[in-house]
């Protein structure tokens, strides 16, 4: 077995058996500082990292017993292990020695053989140990450093969605007010509606990126409400007709008007169904079909709610990723349309605010069903009802 090398500090009153001990240690190129007494050994403690200690036991000033309860009392030196050196017959001492933490004993005069194995043991659970705690530390930083770049991360999106809100509506404005100027030609207004079309699309940017930092500080509230999610659905599907025309989809309501309230925040509600509903136009080729579902499912006391398209579907591979922040499909098809990834991750969260629960099945190439559901309004109790509730980030 390969022996390592260690700085060992040998500790003993007795002059000839320092020097065998240091002749037999230096032989297997250990680097060797020796005391005469305990308190020596202390201070030398004090002032030099070692990797083991051979200790006598009867010693002047500060025998081996004081020594080892010294050591176990600071923790920096708890680490260091400890081989008791015994007069023969002395058993009953070495017992004690390694109830006080020694770690193993030897006899006096050591034999040579017998002192390298135990050194040679004590070093490499010695040295096992240090490399698991600078292990242990370097993680710790790294989690540190982690968590650190996460935080300053989180601060930046809330900064850069706050500042962006300004110079946009004004952009806003000012764009609003070019159609009482004067007539505008054809290619004028065509020009204006690009404008606009990207003004949507960056407020809708900025709107996500406030929820990404309400998430994730703790601070994203959904007030709990009796809520009439047939109504919510009509409505969520009026504000798409625009993009259902112009894609030439055919969107079908299959909502029954007698559904039970649900227990849920109204806006959270429509942004969730804006997103799924959305995303189903978005990711169908033109002239696909889409579905909204809901129906009252008595035994679970829940509305269970899906949305169905015909369009692009989700590979195979890429299905677990959906929900996480940032996620956007590889494929072609999907680059081609506008998207941050940032949509799922925020409908997910909310859904689960509301006691909601979120999936999805899809198959690629045929089309994609989002599902989730929502607890009765008659089931939830009335804390739910009465107070907002946060999420944690
Ligand atoms: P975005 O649409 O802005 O990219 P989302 O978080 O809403 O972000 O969606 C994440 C990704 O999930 C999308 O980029 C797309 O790859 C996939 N996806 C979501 N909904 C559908 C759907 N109905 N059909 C196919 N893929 C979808």
């Amino acid at each position: 077995m390969q022996s390592l090398q260690g700085s060992i500090l040998v500790v003993d009153d007795n002059a000839v058996i320092r020097q065998i001990l240091k002749l037999a240690l230096e032989q297997n190129h250990h680097h060797v500082t020796m005391a005469t007494d305990g308190q020596e050994a202390i201070e030398l403690m004090e002032k030099h990292y070692f990797d083991l200690i051979l200790l006598d036991i009867m010693m002047p000033k500060m025998n081996g017993f004081q020594v080892l309860e010294h050591i176990a009392k600071v923790p920096e030196l708890a680490q260091i292990p400890v081989i008791v050196i015994s007069a023969d017959g002395q058993i009953d001492n070495a017992i004690r020695c390694i109830q006080l933490g020694a770690e193993d004993y030897l006899v006096k005069p050591p034999n040579q053989t017998l002192l390298r194995t135990r050194v040679n043991a004590s070093l490499r659970k010695k040295f096992l140990h240090d490399q698991e705690q600078a292990h242990q530390a370097e993680m710790e930083r790294m989690y540190e450093a982690v968590k650190d770049a996460n935080q300053a991360k989180t601060e930046f999106i809330a900064m850069a969605a706050h500042e962006l809100r300004n110079p946009l509506s004004q952009i806003a404005t000012t764009n609003a007010l070019f159609s009482r100027v004067g007539e505008l030609n054809p290619a004028q207004t065509q020009l204006l509606e690009k404008v606009n079309f990207s003004l949507e699309r960056m407020k809708a940017l900025i709107v996500d990126l406030d929820d990404i930092s309400r998430l994730e500080t703790g601070n994203m509230r959904v007030a709990l409400q009796p809520l009439n999610l047939v109504e919510l659905i009509y409505k969520t599907a009026d504000s798409l007709q625009q993009d259902v025309i112009s894609r030439s989809h055919s969107l079908t309501l299959n909502v029954p008007s007698d559904m039970p309230l649900v227990c849920a925040d109204r806006e959270r509600m429509i942004q969730v169904l804006t997103n799924l509903m959305g995303n189903a136009l978005k990711y169908t080729p033109n002239g696909g079909q889409i579905t909204v579902t809901a129906v009252h499912q008595k035994h679970a006391k829940a509305v269970h709610v899906t949305i169905r398209d015909t369009g692009l579907g989700i590979q195979a591979d890429e299905q677990r990723q959906i929900f996480t922040k940032f996620f956007r499909s590889g494929d072609t098809d999907v680059r081609a349309r506008p998207g941050t990834g940032l949509g799922l991750y925020i409908t997910k969260s909310l859904v689960e605010m509301q006691n909601g629960r979120i999936w999805f099945d899809s198959k690629y190439g045929q089309g994609t069903q989002f599902h989730f559901t929502l607890q009765l309004a008659s089931e939830a109790t009335k804390t739910e009802l009465d107070s907002d509730t946060a999420v944690s980030g």
